[in-house]
């Protein structure tokens, strides 16, 4: 499993959700939180990403419940398996390749 733990150190969450939403994420003031558009439900100023514990999510219960592991706190593979429609192995794979 050294592989997963590769791609939490190497992958950034900020830049990895940036990127995949095209969406912008702001920080709140003095924390560790980045909020930006949801690219599940679309509202905006809902999906956050903390940078320091490299997880994300969304803060609306419905998007939640929605989500596959009912809506647990993502990491980066979590949320490419989500966003891509693919499962967790298939993501760790395809993200291995962008080590
Ligand atoms: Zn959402």
């Amino acid at each position: 499993m050294s592989f997963v733990k590769d791609i939490h150190e190497r992958i950034s969450i900020l830049e990895f959700v940036t990127k995949h939403t095209g969406h912008c994420f702001r920080q709140l003031r003095g924390r560790e939180y980045w909020l930006g558009q949801c690219p599940f439900c679309q509202n905006k100023k809902v999906f956050w990403v903390n940078t320091l514990t490299g997880f994300c999510g969304c803060w609306r219960a419905k998007c939640q419940a929605d989500a596959p592991g009912g809506g647990r706190p993502m990491d980066v593979i979590n949320f490419y398996a989500r966003l891509y429609h693919v499962d967790n192995s298939q993501a760790i794979a395809d993200l291995g390749r962008l080590l």
